[in-house]
């Protein structure tokens, strides 16, 4: 028996019952909000472990309030899914970079939505609790889910966190986009080969401002690798 709390934030009532329905059936505790006030009351009070979030809302766009909760300490780490009427490729890479970890367009099956969830709340929680990893002053400790740039906390969201994890302990290999998907998102057919890209922007980024971008390289026409030797 499943027992993750799902918060889903939609005003359309329709497909908040379509959903409910669907995730109440795979065995998750659902609790509803039809706008982003709503939804941050319920953050505070349910403490889910992974928020769907239309884009559409009444009262703020869902982009903003996930890239808010992004911001804070205390929800950055929590898993977003966006839903979205938008099929265009521009609005789902604004998505994945407001920090959502994955998005779907509707319409969308409520079978593809279990899918989706299970396969983001399996990539948050499967990191393994192992030694502290480090690679010239950048320490990923995953025993306590964090990465330290000398003294100083790198923020990462759980994507990024398991990207560098993955690299980190896989350092001087050239791994393809394709591999890359199979390794660290569990070979879900649903992530598109260009989500890396977008993740790995999002990865350098935070890494830029203690110097660590450089340890992410890309390899022309074969793909990415970690390594503190010069590209
Ligand atoms: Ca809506």
């Amino acid at each position: 028996m499943n027992t993750k709390k799902i918060l889903l934030v939609e005003d359309e009532k329709a497909i908040r019952d379509m959903i409910g329905f669907a995730l109440r059936r795979a065995g998750f505790t659902i609790i509803e909000a039809e706008n982003c006030r709503d939804g941050r009351a319920a953050l505070v009070d349910a403490r889910p472990d992974l928020a769907i979030v239309d884009w559409m809302l009444p009262d703020q766009s869902g982009l903003e309030f996930t890239r808010q909760l992004k911001r804070e300490p205390e929800y950055r780490d929590l898993p977003v899914i966006m839903l979205t009427a938008r099929a265009e490729e521009g609005d789902k890479v604004a998505g994945l970079e407001g920090g959502a970890d994955d998005y779907i367009t509707k319409p969308f099956s409520p079978r593809e939505l279990v899918a989706r969830i299970n396969a983001v709340l399996r990539r948050v929680s499967s990191v393994p609790l192992g030694d502290v990893i480090e690679c010239e002053g950048l320490r990923l400790d995953p025993a306590a889910h964090r990465v330290l740039a000398g003294e100083q906390p790198v923020t990462l969201g759980p994507t990024e966190y398991r990207m560098l994890e993955f690299f980190m302990l896989h350092q001087d290999r050239v791994y393809s986009r394709e591999q890359l998907l199979d390794r660290i998102w569990g070979g879900n057919v649903y992530v598109e080969e260009r989500t890396i890209d977008v993740h790995i922007r999002r990865l350098r980024k935070a890494l830029q401002e203690f110097g660590y971008d450089r340890l992410i390289q890309t390899v022309r026409g074969a793909g990415y690798r970690f390594s503190v030797r010069a590209e």
